[in-house]
């Protein structure tokens, strides 16, 4: 068991094996896998999908939320885009006070200005607009990716 190992809700006298289970099911990662077998075998050497969000399936195919080399790439151009956009909008002043927002309400994105040092410094308060966060599934990002559509 990994030293981060999850903490896990069980039942009064759960046995071992059940809460070990528990455990290792908190340790998945979430994200998407280039879709290779050797990159799986390489996050995973059981290919088996217990600590990556990819695993090879019975028949020999690459199963999980995978994407293409082509897909990354486009990822990695829009990282820089965002991160291009971020760099000259901090030069230029521009820092408007827009915290996250999920639509999930018990999602931990709502409580960022609770916990915030800043919150003085900002003045945020409950008229103070709030920038949604979008919660698209894989198949979702993919397609809002663009490139290939075979991931
Ligand atoms: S309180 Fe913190 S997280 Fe919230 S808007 Fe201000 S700086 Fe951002």
């Amino acid at each position: 068991m990994p030293v981060n190992a999850p903490f896990v809700e069980t039942e009064r006298d759960e046995d071992e094996k059940s809460i070990e289970q528990k455990k290792l099911k908190g340790t998945k990662m979430n994200g998407m896998v280039l879709d290779d077998s050797r990159v799986i075998y390489m996050m995973d050497n059981s290919g088996s999908g217990m600590f990556v969000p990819a695993s090879i399936k019975k028949d020999g195919t690459n199963g999980g939320t995978l994407i293409s080399i082509k897909q990354m790439e486009l990822l990695m151009k829009q990282c820089e885009k965002i991160l291009e956009k971020m760099a000259v909008d901090l030069h230029n002043g521009v820092i408007h006070v827009m915290p996250a927002h999920a639509v999930n309400s018990q999602s931990p994105y709502n409580d960022v200005c609770k916990y915030c040092d800043y919150k003085d410094v900002c003045h945020v308060d409950e008229n103070t607009p709030t920038r949604e966060i979008a919660s698209p599934n894989h198949f979702e990002s993919l397609q809002k990716l663009g490139g290939d559509e075979d991931a």
